[in-house]
């Protein structure tokens, strides 16, 4: 007899591992999100840790927000091989049944989250900034913007299970670790059939010089159509911290597209953001929305992102930053 909608229950997180053999970031805030969203809807969190080596993950998963966490290990699973990760992922959530699948919109989830929507005969709901569930129809809603932006779109699975959705890094936030929580760990048999890979990974080299992640880094500053960006790079390695821009920077050759702040680029969650001339409309807000603490450097004072920013200082940021650089240099 073909499975019913009722025969699906709980939430399955796939995470992954990064090269260290830790959780990945945006592993951590797609738990986090997925506690949540079990708590709301009584359901039971389980997180799929696939990775080479992950004997070690179990408890900090539990203590982040699982309820069951079932470890799959095998050498193939490493970064960028995504016929691994879904050969392993596939007969797990088969055998599961979930109600809801998540995992993170990284690089590995976007390509992953489809795969396993075709091949399960359900849908895939990509790179949502917002994941929340109807409680009385146990409907998972992914939001996110579209048509550049200026539009809200909230998509659903309403009559297939599992619910597939990946979501954006930077879009949750990593949840406090409770060390009182307690559930089970068990190991998955992965295996992968030679033929199921049908790319071979030869070898991963870092860039010359690599520069920190916007998504990742704890200190982002940012550049406008009114900053220096030789100085805005200056001041983000001088706080160990990345740098992003602002549309307009991007725009006008300023920064790449990749440095993008803001609802058509990255959304971060930093502990500090630093803005410098940069106007801060919402279409900007919207991606920094999460940052704890944002201080603005601007020449004008009636600037949007002064109603935002807890510190703000009006003045030239030209003259500004390095006045900031000559300061941290004199420690
Ligand atoms: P401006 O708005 O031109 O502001 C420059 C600021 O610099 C001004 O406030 C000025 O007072 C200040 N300034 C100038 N000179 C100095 C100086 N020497 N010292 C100090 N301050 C100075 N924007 C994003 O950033 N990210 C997005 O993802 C994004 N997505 C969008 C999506 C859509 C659909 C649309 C319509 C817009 C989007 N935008 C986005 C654009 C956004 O609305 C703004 O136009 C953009 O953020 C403005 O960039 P800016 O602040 O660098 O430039």
């Amino acid at each position: 007899m073909p499975a019913q909608r009722s025969d699906y229950r709980d939430i399955l997180v796939v995470m992954d591992t990064t090269s260290q053999h830790h959780l990945s970031k945006p592993a951590l805030e797609t738990l986090s999100k997925a506690r949540e969203l079990g708590d709301q809807l009584g359901a039971r969190v389980e997180a799929l840790i696939l990775g080479t080596s992950v004997d070690t993950l179990g408890e900090t998963a539990i203590h982040m927000g699982a309820d069951i966490v079932l470890l799959a290990a095998h050498e193939s699973l490493t970064v960028g091989n995504v016929d691994a990760y879904f050969a392993a992922a596939l007969p797990v959530i088969r055998e599961r049944k979930p109600e809801i699948v998540l995992m993170s919109a990284t690089p590995l989830g976007l390509d992953l989250a489809p795969r396993l929507g075709a091949a399960l005969g359900t849908g895939a709901l990509s790179d949502a900034t917002k994941l929340e569930v109807d409680e009385t129809e146990r409907i998972l809603i992914a939001k996110r913007l579209t048509y550049d932006g200026s539009v809200e779109a909230a998509a659903t699975i309403p009559r297939h299970r599992p619910q597939i959705a990946s979501l954006r890094p930077g879009a949750a936030r990593v949840g406090f670790p409770d060390d009182s929580r307690y559930g089970s760990v068990e190991n998955v048999e992965v295996s992968i059939p030679r033929g199921a890979l049908k790319v071979e990974l030869v070898g991963i080299e870092d860039a010359p010089h690599p520069e920190p992640a916007l998504e990742a880094a704890e200190i982002v500053v940012a550049g406008g159509q009114g900053a220096d960006f030789a100085q805005v790079r200056e001041l983000a390695a001088a706080l160990s911290g990345a740098w992003g821009a602002s549309r307009a920077a991007v725009q006008f050759g300023a920064a790449p597209a990749e440095r993008q702040v803001g609802a058509t680029g990255a959304h971060i969650a930093p502990k500090l953001y630093v803005a410098t001339g940069i106007s801060g409309q919402f279409e900007h807000y919207y991606g920094v929305r999460d940052a704890d603490t944002i201080v603005a450097i601007n020449a004008d004072k009636d600037a949007p992102v002064f109603r935002y920013a807890q510190y703000g200082l009006v003045g030239d940021a030209k003259e500004i930053v390095p006045k900031i650089l000559e300061y941290l240099k004199r420690d």
